[in-house]
């Protein structure tokens, strides 16, 4: 590649980029190669910013290679998986890009009923692999996501209640940490780190494998959704509630309140859709379960039927297309009562247009039974988890929608229990990160998530992330 850029280079730091291009066996480029825009682009259209150089991995040694060039030239670094972080994390402004996402292996072992990822696949990469064989990994709702950046934050999907999060089927990862150790690490090696890295994001290296422990998950799955107009939503909600009390682990609800684009044909009003995987080879115990909702809550329109699972794992992709605009929030809760309905109900009765949604996971079940302290995620009893999220197109509407964004947050605000998801959460220019982090995490998590981070990386290398600030960074 070319790397002389004036505006951010020193020679030695030319000469550094120059040393990395050779060496690695995948490609650097920089600001004057052809390819730059494109490899610059991040799933989060609103993130429009110019690294100094991205290496795109083409193996392991490679991420030696660029941890040793970020150290040398002092070149902030970013680490990117499938790039669809929100906060736009996976790209930096005048710095190094680590872009793993030519590594894209899935390696499945039907023996052992376990999968070893690299970390630029997609989850789409992995449900393409494991289904052939009956068996699915607990991962997220868009196929095109990054598999790595999901993990590491928790990775919270259709199968939470039935399985758990994605970190908690996570058995073990290799590392790269700040310093160029190599560690494998599991519950017996680093059992520590293995903690932080069900969680905390990317905070404590570079992840080059994934090991996962897969679920049996016989296809096509019971799937569908229910979908109510606004005058039924009170009604629907209320009963939902109710429903949700003595759920079986097998039932995966999440609500949704959107404005599908036009293609889908539903028109332009904002419709409450309950989505549902059951995950069961059992259908019937399954439908019964979906028609006590219906007889409860008769929707207007919608079905339950046997669905594929790669079709149902990839059915909203086309919603979310690399490039789209978002800014996103969350917030856990457990009360669902006529005070939490109405305050729902007003945010998301709002929504008159294509490209801002309102999800609202319920979790409980296998989520729920994981001690609050086996991993870094920061809050089990949650019965609620509400993900206002973004997908439009328009520059022209960055500011109006997120400010909608925000007002969702501060609408559920007052119901909302410690805890905050760093996956559904956009850029907070300017925030401090001890406290944004404190917030997510909470004092006791986010202190032993710092001391992970003093013993691993005390010089902050990797900080484009949710950062958990090493102490002697403050
Ligand atoms: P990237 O932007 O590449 O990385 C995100 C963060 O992880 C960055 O800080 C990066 O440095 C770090 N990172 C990436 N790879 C590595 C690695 N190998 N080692 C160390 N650090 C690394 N989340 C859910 O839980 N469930 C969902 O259903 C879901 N749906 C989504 C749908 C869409 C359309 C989008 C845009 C996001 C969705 N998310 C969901 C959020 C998603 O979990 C985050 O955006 C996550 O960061 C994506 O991971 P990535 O690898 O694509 O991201």
């Amino acid at each position: 590649m070319s790397t002389h850029h004036p505006a951010t280079g020193g020679r030695e730091t030319d000469r550094a980029l120059q040393g990395l291009a050779e060496h690695l066996t995948g490609t650097l480029t920089g600001p004057d190669d052809p390819g730059y825009d494109e490899a610059r682009r991040v799933w989060n259209g609103m993130v429009d910013v110019r690294p100094r150089a991205l290496a795109r991995a083409g193996s392991v040694a490679d991420v030696d290679h660029v941890l040793a060039t970020a150290r040398s030239t002092g070149l902030p670094l970013a680490v990117r998986g499938g790039g669809h972080s929100i906060a736009g994390h996976s790209t930096v402004a005048d710095g190094l890009v680590l872009d793993l996402g030519g590594l894209t292996g899935v390696e499945v072992d039907p023996a052992t009923r376990t999968v070893t990822v690299e970390p630029g696949a997609t989850l789409a990469h992995v449900d393409r692999a494991t289904a052939p064989h009956g068996l699915a990994v607990p991962l997220g709702v868009v196929g095109g996501t990054g598999v790595a950046g999901l993990t590491l934050g928790g990775g919270i999907g259709w199968l939470t209640r039935t399985h758990g999060l994605t970190v908690d089927n996570l058995l073990s990862a290799e590392v790269v940490t700040a310093a160029g150790e190599h560690l494998h690490v599991d519950a017996a090696e680093h059992p520590e780190l293995f903690w932080g890295l069900r969680g905390g994001g990317g905070n404590f290296g570079v992840v080059t494998s994934f090991r996962y422990r897969a679920r049996p998950l016989v296809s096509p799955v019971l799937a569908g959704g229910l979908v109510y107009r606004r005058p039924h939503w009170e009604q629907a909600l209320t009963a939902f509630e109710e429903w949700t009390r003595e759920l079986p682990d097998e039932m995966n609800p999440i609500v949704s309140f959107v404005v599908l684009p036009p293609e889908y044909g539903l028109g332009p009003e904002v419709l409450m859709t309950v989505g549902l995987v059951w995950a069961s080879p059992r259908h019937g115990p399954g439908l019964e379960l979906v028609d006590r909702l219906r007889t409860a809550a008769p929707p207007d329109l919608g079905t339950v039927a046997p669905v594929p699972w790669t079709v149902w794992q990839t059915a909203k992709d086309a919603v979310f297309p690399a490039g789209s605009r978002g800014y996103w929030k969350n917030v856990a809760f457990s009360r669902l009562d006529e005070e939490v309905v109405a305050a729902l109900v007003a945010v998301a009765s709002e929504i008159g247009w294509v490209g801002s949604g309102i999800n609202l996971h319920c979790l409980g079940g296998a989520f729920g039974r994981v001690p609050e302290d086996a991993t870094a995620w920061p809050r089990r009893t949650a019965r609620f988890w509400v993900h206002v999220f973004g997908f439009w197109r328009d520059p022209a509407d960055d500011v109006r929608l997120t400010a909608y964004a925000r007002r969702v947050h501060a609408a559920l605000a007052p119901f909302a229990e410690q805890g905050q998801y760093v996956n559904f959460l956009g850029a907070e220019p300017g925030a401090d990160p001890v406290t944004a982090a404190r917030r997510a995490y909470g004092h006791d998590k986010h202190e032993r998530l710092v001391a992970l981070k003093n013993r691993y990386d005390p010089g902050n290398l990797f900080r484009g992330n949710h950062n958990i600030v090493p102490t002697g960074h403050r």
